[in-house]
């Protein structure tokens, strides 16, 4: 038998075809009788469970069970939104939505290449999670809180600002507290996986840092162009003082991908080359079960990241919070979409795109000195109920660094009236897309209640390895 028998019959090329040879060797070594092979290996392909603990047959039959379902023949159809998309990133969807567990896919107008799922990746699985369709930086999100602070104070008293955010966040890779922070978060459960369990310490160090790469804490100017209502709040139209702020899971959330998706390769190792970063994990697995677990503790956790700085800020200033607002960007849930006509529960995973149920707030950013804007869903359907998590690169870090110069930059900050305390050049306005033609493109899927201009920006200084 060679493999083009195996393959006749629907034995998976790969390990389980490695193991079928195997077997066939020792059948024959053994004395078995050459004309029941077919018999043989027909019996053990239709029932592998049946054999995995024969001594000749189980290893055979092992493999088999381990053995990835086969792509699907025809991508799932997926809608784009937004035109001239980087040609990789669509094609690192259309890969995506080639995997079997794929279920509904949707590309936003901000995506650019990523790992695994492209940046402004969306997509739904079927009883399965995807960690690099969640994101190294698990659960990244925006936090924006509306202050009583006087708009002047923009202009005239950028010094205490600054001196409010430096005093009360921290920027870098492995940053930390000397002193370190509480929330009750450090309360919940750490052990849910040996990762968290074993990270609780330096989870603990990193509260309310804010890390590095596109992670940044600013104070802006906030328009509301009508009331805005959240967490039992009404901000009455009008302009205001703002905080905003975009950062994630730091350390301790890169820790968990980094282990659950060397497990999910692991588990599949013979997954076609293209599809190896998209390896899963069944949600009716122990690991897909875990990671389930840590991916809400580190949700929870960079949820505690964002409170502790907006509230750590306002006090500072001794400001009262008029209004505040947030929302994940990087991470899978659990909901109900219409897939093939039916309604059903799926894995939704965000990677880089703001959920946008009907009426539901989020913020999308621009860059340090293009606006960002809340906006409320509209709950389109073909979307998944998502939007863009922001403008979208241009052009890599590398590329970045190496076309533009402060010079230019300083005098573009100027003119917009930006003062930036600090960032590397690989985050300049140049790097990122229109955000407002970006918006343009997805009128349908959000609509825009207000605009923050931002006016002092922090983020990590140049040359720190990028953690988003
Ligand atoms: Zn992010």
């Amino acid at each position: 038998m060679n493999q083009k028998d195996f393959i006749r019959f629907g034995v998976p090329l790969g390990e389980a075809t490695r193991r079928a040879t195997d077997f066939v060797s020792k059948f024959i070594l053994g004395g078995g009788d050459k004309s029941r092979l077919h018999e043989e290996v027909t019996a053990i392909v239709a029932n592998p469970s049946g054999f995995v603990n024969d001594r000749l047959r189980g290893e055979f039959a092992r493999a088999l069970l381990k053995a990835p379902p086969p792509p699907r023949a025809e991508a799932v159809k997926y809608r784009q939104w937004g035109d001239g998309l980087e040609h990789e990133a669509v094609m690192q969807m259309e890969k995506a939505c080639l995997l079997p567990v794929s279920v509904a896919g949707a590309l936003m107008p901000d995506a650019h290449v990523g790992y695994g799922l492209p940046i402004g990746g969306v997509l739904a699985t079927d009883n399965a999670v995807v960690p690099y369709a969640v994101g190294v930086d698990i659960a990244c999100r925006m936090k924006m809180t509306v202050l009583d602070l006087p708009i002047r104070d923009l202009e005239q008293k950028r010094d205490r600002l600054t001196r409010a955010i430096e005093a009360e966040t921290r920027f870098g890779v492995g940053a930390t507290f000397k002193h370190q922070r509480e929330h009750h978060v450090m309360d919940a459960d750490w052990s849910v996986s040996p990762i968290t369990k074993r990270n609780r310490d330096r989870a603990w160090s990193q509260l309310g840092t804010s890390g590095s790469g596109n992670h940044f804490v600013e104070f802006g100017l906030f328009t509301a162009h009508g009331p805005i209502t959240s967490a039992d709040r009404e901000l009455p139209p009008g302009t205001y003082v703002a905080l905003l702020s975009h950062s994630g899971s730091r350390g301790t959330g890169a820790a968990v991908c980094d282990h659950y998706s060397k497990l999910a390769f692991s588990q599949f190792p013979d997954l076609p080359s293209e599809l190896k970063r998209l390896a899963w994990l069944s949600l009716d697995s122990h690991e897909g079960q875990e990671y389930w677990e840590a991916m809400q503790l580190m949700g929870r956790y960079a949820a505690a990241n964002h409170a502790l700085i907006h509230q750590h800020i306002a006090a500072n200033l001794n400001a009262q919070v008029l209004l505040d607002l947030e929302n994940h960007h990087n991470f899978a849930w659990k909901e109900r979409h219409v897939v093939d006509g039916v309604e059903r529960e799926v894995i939704v995973h965000r990677k880089g795109a703001t959920p946008a149920e009907k009426g539901m707030l989020g913020i999308i950013p621009g860059s340090m000195a293009s606006p960002g804007f809340v906006v409320s869903g509209k709950g389109n359907a073909e979307s998944l109920n998502s939007a863009s998590h922001g403008a979208g690169r241009t052009m890599s870090r590398k590329a970045a660094n190496e076309k533009f110069n402060w010079k230019d930059v300083n005098r573009l900050l100027r003119d917009r009236g930006v003062t930036l305390i600090s960032a590397g050049l690989d985050e300049v306005p140049m790097a990122y897309k229109n955000i407002r033609e970006v918006m343009a493109a997805q009128s349908d899927l959000v609509t825009v209640l207000g605009q923050f201009d931002p006016k002092l920006v922090k983020m990590a200084p140049g040359g720190e390895r990028p953690e988003d």
